[in-house]
C-alpha cells in the first residue's frame, strides 16, 4: 500500500471513538488572523494554532498556544516558532518534505489528526506534500486544508467523516480556485464553511485570486463583524453558511 493510502488508513482506524461527552455547553472560539492562520481555544482552555504565517505582511499577532499544526514547510504556514506559549509543533510533512508524519494527538479536550494530501494536482510533483489538519474540540469538528491542490479523493472524504466547519483555501495558483473549493464544500456540506488564503489588501501582490469567485453564486454568505467567534454544536446554522471573516 503506498504511504498516502497508509497513513489515511491509519487515521481511519483512530476516527472512531471520539470525543463523546461534549456538551453543547463547550464553547470553542475561532479567530483567524489571516491566510491560513486560525487560532482554536477549546471549552477547557486548549489554545491550537493552525498553520501560523511567518512575516509575509499580515499584521503579526502576539499568540500563545499549547499546540501548533503546520501542514507544509512554507512561510506562510509554518511561523510556528513566532508563537508565545511553547506549543507542541504537530509538523504534517517528515523532514525534507517527502513523507507524512502520521498524527493522532489528544490534549485535554481536544483531539487533533492529520490526513494525507498534495499541495498540486499531480501527486505533489510540482509543489510537495499538504496535509489536512482535522481538529476535535467541543462536539465540533474542523478542517484545515491548508493549500490543497487537488479535489477530495473518496477514500480522503471517508476518512475526514463529519466536517461542522470547514476552512478552505480559495485563492487558486498555490492551491485550489474557488470553483474547486465549492465542488469540496458541496461534498463535505459542512455547517460553516470559511474561505481562507487569498488576495486581501494585504497580499495585493500575490498572483492569487480574491474570494469573489467561491462566492458568486452563493446566497448564504455572512460577512462576520467580530474577529472571534464563538462555536457550539447547538448554536451551528441549521443550513449550510459561508462566513468571511476578518482579519483585523
Ligand atoms: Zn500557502
Amino acid at each position: 500500500m503506498g504511504r498516502f493510502l497508509r497513513v489515511l488508513a491509519m487515521a481511519l482506524g483512530l476516527g472512531t471513538g471520539l470525543l463523546s461527552s461534549a456538551s453543547a455547553a463547550e464553547i470553542v472560539t475561532l479567530r483567524w488572523f489571516g491566510h491560513a492562520f486560525f487560532l482554536v481555544t477549546s471549552a477547557q482552555g486548549v489554545r491550537v494554532a493552525l498553520d501560523p504565517f511567518t512575516d509575509i505582511g499580515y499584521p503579526m499577532p502576539e499568540v500563545a498556544a499549547d499546540v501548533v499544526t503546520v501542514s507544509h514547510e512554507h512561510g506562510d504556514h509554518n511561523g510556528a516558532d513566532g508563537l508565545a506559549g511553547a506549543p507542541e509543533i504537530l509538523r504534517g510533512l517528515k523532514a525534507g518534505g517527502a513523507d507524512w508524519n502520521s498524527i493522532s494527538y489528544r490534549m485535554k479536550d481536544v483531539r487533533i489528526v492529520a490526513l494525507p494530501a498534495y499541495h498540486d494536482d499531480v501527486q505533489g510533483r510540482r509543489l510537495g506534500l499538504n496535509s489536512i489538519f482535522i481538529v476535535e474540540a467541543g462536539g465540533l469538528r474542523l478542517a484545515h486544508l491548508s493549500d490543497i491542490g487537488h479535489t477530495l479523493s473518496e477514500a480522503t472524504l471517508t476518512a475526514m467523516g463529519r466536517i461542522d466547519v470547514l476552512l478552505i483555501p480559495v485563492g487558486g495558483k498555490f492551491s485550489i480556485d474557488g470553483r474547486q473549493a465549492k465542488e469540496i464544500m458541496t461534498r463535505l456540506s459542512p455547517r460553516i464553511t470559511i474561505p481562507i488564503h487569498y488576495k486581501t489588501p494585504v497580499t495585493a501582490d500575490w498572483p492569487i485570486e480574491d474570494e469573489s469567485e467561491f462566492l458568486a453564486g452563493l446566497n448564504n454568505v455572512r460577512r462576520l463583524d467580530t474577529l472571534t467567534v464563538s462555536l457550539t454544536p447547538g448554536t451551528l446554522p441549521t443550513e449550510p453558511e459561508v462566513w468571511v471573516m476578518r482579519y483585523r
